[in-house]
């Protein structure tokens, strides 16, 4: 057995082993059951380390809470097991096929540790979901439909399946001609580093262009072991990107947002996505306003750079897909002028073209689609 297997076979999983739960009472931990038999529980042991008291961040992320079942008991209908209706766009089982020419495949629905407010607790840590035969079902499909040019895998965790199998899977998907390019998602790097190995690497590299997305929400997370493993993934050149979920008492903060980000550009990843959280069932605690997540990109851009600022995104309820979401910059817009404000708060006009040159270069400035404040988002001052 490797190292990273024996931390993940060493899981708490029962709420007997719970770390550092002031309330020990039977009672208690009773309910605990409950909420842990509706999603279960899994914290590796490397993640167990992680963690320094009740309560911190990193507690909050695997540690059960009643407050998970206080939503079940609600008869709060907007609170969905599946509340980006994915199983309402899956040709096939487990692809999800939303976009005109990308995929989501899930490969597995293990995970290294099972974090409280997973969209997908209605899969994770239940077996036979994910099967060979799903999977064979949603690489055909991938085959089949030549507009389809970009796999994400996800699950679960994509890099819990044995090396063999990885490659077997990476090896079947780059025999598809119209398939440029393969994206991993996972939680791997930032909470089982050990499982970056050598091994895994050389699988890995053969399959280029190969496109990495790790989910990180805290810079505690990052630790020298973390930082080791996503330097193995940068040095055979994967590009690395993150994802992060703004969770409320975890990282709904700038600072700690900002940590996050200069830590992850020291390790070259580079910071994709900040989500607000899905309305998923059990999860509702975790929830913060948009406009915190509007305010914490706004006290980042200008203050940081470019690269450390991540798009933040609302994944619309029922299915839409992710929408893009930015502070709003413009005072004013019209036809002859752009009137903005900057990240110090003073103000900037931008003349427009005249009326002439502007309409031969791009047309007539009159569908608000294409118009600037159409772009932006609302945002107290
Ligand atoms: C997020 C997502 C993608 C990929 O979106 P990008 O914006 O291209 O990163 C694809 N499919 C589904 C179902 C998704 O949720």
């Amino acid at each position: 057995m490797e190292q990273w297997q024996k931390l993940l076979s060493g899981s708490v999983v029962k709420v007997e082993d719970l770390p550092f739960l002031s309330n020990t009472s039977e009672e208690y931990k009773e309910k605990l059951r409950k909420v842990s038999k509706i999603f279960p529980i899994r914290i590796n042991s490397y993640f167990l380390d992680q963690i320094k008291e009740e309560n911190d961040p990193m507690w909050k992320q695997v540690v059960p809470t009643l407050a998970e079942l206080d939503d079940f008991i609600s008869d709060e209908e907007s609170l969905d097991l599946d509340p980006l209706n994915e199983e309402g766009d899956m040709p096939v089982p487990e692809l999800v096929h939303r976009y005109p020419d990308r995929v989501l495949l899930m490969v597995n629905n293990q995970c290294p540790i099972i974090c409280r407010f997973c969209t997908r607790k209605r899969k994770i840590g239940f077996p036979g979901i994910v099967t060979r035969e799903t999977l064979r079902l949603g690489i055909e499909y991938i085959r089949n439909h030549p507009e389809i040019r970009d796999v994400i895998l996800s699950g679960g965790d994509p890099l819990l399946v044995p090396d063999k199998e990885l490659d077997r899977i990476l090896g079947e998907l780059r025999s598809i001609p119209h398939l440029e390019i393969i994206r991993i998602g996972t939680r791997v790097p930032g909470t089982l580093p050990q499982r970056i190995t050598e091994n895994l690497c050389s699988i890995l590299k053969k399959y280029h262009p190969l496109y990495f997305n790790i989910h990180f929400n805290h810079p505690a997370e990052i630790t020298p072991e973390v930082e080791k493993a996503c330097n193995m993934l940068a040095d055979i050149g994967i590009p690395l990107g993150s994802q992060t979920v703004l969770l409320e008492g975890v990282n709904d903060d700038a600072e700690v947002m900002r940590e996050l980000m200069h830590k992850l550009l020291k390790m070259r990843v580079k910071p994709y996505y900040i989500y607000q959280a899905d309305m998923t069932m059990g999860t509702d605690h975790f929830r913060t306003t948009v406009e915190k997540g509007l305010q914490i990109l706004k006290d980042m851009q200008g203050h940081t750079s470019g690269m450390g600022v991540p798009y933040f995104v609302i994944d619309t309820p029922g299915g839409g897909g992710k929408v893009r979401l930015l502070p709003n910059m413009v005072v004013e817009h019209n036809e002859k002028e752009v009137v903005v404000r900057n990240y110090e708060g003073k103000v900037f006009r931008y003349p427009q073209p005249s009326k002439k040159s502007a309409r031969k270069k791009m047309g007539t400035p009159d569908s608000q689609e294409h118009t600037v404040s159409a772009n932006t988002c609302q945002l107290p001052a």
